[in-house]
């Protein structure tokens, strides 16, 4: 084969951090921090710390590989540690913090971190996990002097200082070229049933996902945005947002802790932000809020919701109301994560509002770079006419092969042309445009009398009654139909509303075998590390659940 004979350069991460600070140096970087003050920095001024980072990385001993965690919020130095760690070549294990500490214990030792940097907020779970991380050499507190605790740790040399670290360095420091398939960072998935699965994302797949997720028909990103993300820096590398916004030369916004909606607003507001993500029960919150006072955005014009169906309703609020553009978005921890993004094509232009709601409300198209098919139970492929559903399969190179140590053999499934796809547990159609659309993960499927239920259809219409805030829907044990649908729903503040008025709500919208058999009122749903509802919780909790009739 002739070979090309253009520059071979390793897409590596310190290339995007590089290129922000020299051509995007003055853009800014405004933090809420732990402390509740606002802190402002550049890009340039970040690249210039993250390098004395990386001189501190290296007297501490870490090695090119070594895995490095972090328990933190999103921020400017949980950004400068993304760049440097990774910069350097070694590996940034984001951790999420709302896990249970034995489980966050058992994550570090599976990664066998050599240093574990937090938020002052987690000092408490720290010192109770410290005695049992074995690997771990230095806990670092990101921190300046005056805030340092005073408390010692158990098994631990004390806790490092980290804005000690940085000024004993210089900012001499030139990222190291290594091949591009080298390992960049690692994200556990929050699974809800045996031990947590390590994702080991590499510099190629990263900088790729990144080409990709800022094109128009993706995120849609520029240097004239200003970025808050409220999707956490400790799940999916916050769906890639540092990255692209450094590719893109973008101004970052980071919330810290207070994701109340009284404090997103204000920031939203006072830092002029053009667009957000997150999950949909962040934006429930917010809408909460602005609905309560009366408010608007008078900067934020496109948000992306993902993680969990966006109900339509809400599709509908955040545009119709406030005049913000929803993309619906999906994508797994195993993805890095963006798979689809839900854009528009020119022949929609001439569709009425009423008609593109429909396509809103699905996950929307592939990105290039992902190819996606779904199949029955037998693996056999299912046409594409948005009716038949079936599991949902993914290839590409921002895709897991192989989880990080798992010991269980590789997770991926062979099709007859020999190609490698990895199964999502997702069940979702396709239609003959290409959008797909979930109605469901496999395992929350409902199955009444041999028929299927979606339960996100069944939620969607719940959330579209003035009165429901939110709402999940689950199996319930049925002697006749096995299985049959159950609503439980939280009203929305001083909200008053009935079972009998939730169920009247599906008339003419499903099939009258598909209207749940009962309706059960809660003050909260039970949400995972991630913001998702727990069904698990839930079916639990409802497990001997008597059904009206049953
Ligand atoms: P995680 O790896 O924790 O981010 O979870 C990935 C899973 O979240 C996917 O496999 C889906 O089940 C679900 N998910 C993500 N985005 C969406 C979406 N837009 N609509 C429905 N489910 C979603």
């Amino acid at each position: 084969m002739l070979q090309s004979l253009m520059m071979q350069m390793p897409l590596l991460i310190s290339s995007l951090i590089e290129h922000a600070d020299r051509h995007h140096g003055d853009s800014e970087i405004v933090s809420r921090r732990v402390e509740g003050d606002i802190h402002r920095t550049t890009y340039h001024e970040l690249h210039r710390r993250s390098r004395r980072l990386a001189n501190a990385l290296a007297e501490l001993g870490i090695d090119q590989g070594d895995r490095v965690a972090t328990v933190a919020w999103n921020g400017y130095r949980h950004m400068e540690l993304y760049y440097a760690v990774s910069g350097a070549g070694s590996v940034l294990h984001t951790i999420n913090p709302r896990l249970l500490a034995e489980q966050i214990a058992w994550i570090v030792n599976h990664a066998e971190d050599r240093a574990v940097f937090f938020d002052l907020t987690f000092l408490p779970v720290i010192q109770s996990i410290a005695p049992l991380c074995k690997t771990v050499r230095h806990w670092v507190a990101l921190a300046d002097r005056d805030r340092m605790p005073v408390a010692t740790m158990e098994g631990a040399n004390g806790v490092l200082c980290y804005e000690d670290l940085i000024s004993a360095q210089t900012d001499q420091f030139t990222w190291p070229e290594f091949d591009e398939n080298a390992a960049s960072s690692l994200c556990y998935t929050s699974g809800t049933t045996g031990h947590p699965k390590g994702v080991l994302y590499g510099h190629r797949s990263t900088i790729l996902h990144t080409l990709a997720s800022a094109l128009p028909d993706a995120l849609n990103l520029s240097a004239r945005d200003v970025i808050l993300p409220v999707v956490p820096m400790f799940h999916v590398n916050a769906w890639g947002l540092p990255y692209i916004a450094a590719m893109v030369g973008a101004k970052l916004v980071f919330p810290g802790p207070f994701l109340d909606g009284k404090s997103l607003h204000e920031l939203l507001e006072s830092e002029k932000v053009t667009f957000s993500a997150g999950v949909p029960t962040v934006w429930q919150s917010l809408l909460t809020y602005t609905e309560a006072n009366n408010l608007k955005f008078s900067t934020m014009n496109r948000t992306v919701i993902g993680g969990s169906a966006c109900p339509p309703a809400m599709i509908q609020l955040f545009q119709q109301k406030y005049g913000v553009q929803v993309l619906h978005a999906w994508g797994m921890t195993e993805m890095s994560p963006l798979g689809t993004a839900c854009t528009f094509k020119h022949k929609h232009a001439a569709w009425s509002p009423a008609e593109r709601a429909p396509v809103q409300s699905k996950q929307g198209r592939a990105l290039y770079g992902v190819d996606m098919k779904i199949v029955d139970d037998d693996g056999v492929d299912l046409p594409w006419d948005g009716i038949a559903f079936g599991n949902l399969l993914v290839r590409g190179p921002w895709v897991v092969r192989d989880y990080y140590k798992s010991g269980e053999g590789s997770p991926l499934v062979d099709d007859k042309q020999n190609k490698q796809w990895f199964p999502t547990g997702d069940v979702s159609n396709i239609d003959a445009d290409g959008y797909m659309q979930i109605t469901d993960r496999s395992k929350d499927v409902i199955k009444s009398g041999g028929e299927w239920i979606s339960s996100i259809e069944i939620e969607n219409i719940a959330v579209s009654h003035p009165a429901v805030a939110m709402a999940a829907c689950i199996a319930a044990a049925h002697p006749k139909w096995d299985e049959r649908p159950l609503l439980v729903v939280v009203k929305k503040p001083g909200a008053s509303v009935t079972r009998d008025d939730v169920l009247a709500h599906y008339a003419g919208k499903v099939a009258r075998w598909q209207v749940p058999d009962d309706v059960v009122f809660v003050e909260a749903l039970p949400l995972g590390a991630t913001g998702k509802i727990l069904k698990t919780k839930l079916r639990e909790q409802f497990r001997v659940h008597r059904l009206p009739g049953a």
